[in-house]
């Protein structure tokens, strides 16, 4: 891959400037290659595990969303930066119970994969009469171990999704299988394009947004169509927390 395999801490907002400037030229090389107009993506960056004094650093350097994996963490983040114009998607999987929470602070919620995490979230937002944008997550990579529908229910779910008027369905979500290998990685991301367009030809996926792309893999999201990607480690710093902690466990 591209990209080394440490990625530096950012402590400073210089640090951020730099690393947001990196990713920023490296997204818009890929479009290029693509065919693809500039600034067609969304860079979002991805900040769990980041402490909020950090958090700071990265709003100082212009950003003015933050991806989170889990609800808890984010919903500590967006009470304590409740000062600072930011907003939060979360991207990790929604254990029912914590729709409430969801509903409650969250702008975008990227990992809709069932019809009862759905349910409750649209009830708890009409409770709130708030609406919230939701890509649906698919599980492209074949694994057992990963979230997101498998690719033959995405369209059935999808047609199922106006019932809940609060969602509103901005597109599709997927994690790749993690390997180094491109030409393993490659499939999945065109498997969410292709479900994308049939889904478009419905017209059950509003505008069809294509989430796809973490640290190690956006610029291959990029080439096979990604509108939105998602990327932690390229811009705060190598985690220590390992994947497993946030989706179960692949080989
Ligand atoms: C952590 C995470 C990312 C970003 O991964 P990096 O390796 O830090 O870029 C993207 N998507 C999801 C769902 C994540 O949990």
């Amino acid at each position: 891959m591209s990209h080394p395999t440490a990625y530096p801490q950012a402590r400073t907002v210089a640090d951020f400037t730099h690393n947001l400037r990196e990713v920023g030229e490296r997204i818009e090389a890929a479009l290029q290659r693509a065919g693809r107009e500039p600034g067609d993506v969304r860079l979002l960056p991805v900040s769990k595990t980041v402490d909020e004094d950090r958090l700071r650093l990265a709003a100082a350097a212009g950003r003015t969303m933050f991806g989170e994996n889990k609800v808890q963490e984010a919903k500590r983040k967006w009470r304590n930066l409740s000062d600072l114009d930011v907003q939060w998607s979360v991207i990790g999987h929604l254990q029912t119970n914590k729709a409430k929470d969801v509903a409650e602070f969250a702008a975008e919620f990227q990992a809709l994969d069932n019809a009862r995490a759905a349910q409750a979230l649209d009830r708890r937002l009409q409770t709130l009469g708030r609406s919230l944008d939701v890509f649906v997550q698919v599980n492209t990579s074949g694994e057992d171990s990963k979230y997101g529908l498998a690719p033959d229910d995405v369209i059935g779910f999808l047609r199922t999704l106006p019932n809940c008027s609060a969602l509103r369905v901005r597109g599709l979500m997927t994690i790749a299988v993690l390997s180094s290998d491109v030409e393993r990685i490659r499939p999945c991301f065109a498997l969410l394009r292709k479900l994308r367009d049939h889904a478009r030809e419905l017209d059950v996926v509003g505008r069809g947004e294509l989430s796809m792309g973490m640290s190690g893999d956006y610029e291959v999201a990029i080439e096979e169509g990604a509108t939105c990607v998602r990327v932690g480690q390229a811009i705060f710093g190598a985690r220590a927390t390992p994947d497993s902690h946030y989706w179960p466990a692949s080989q």
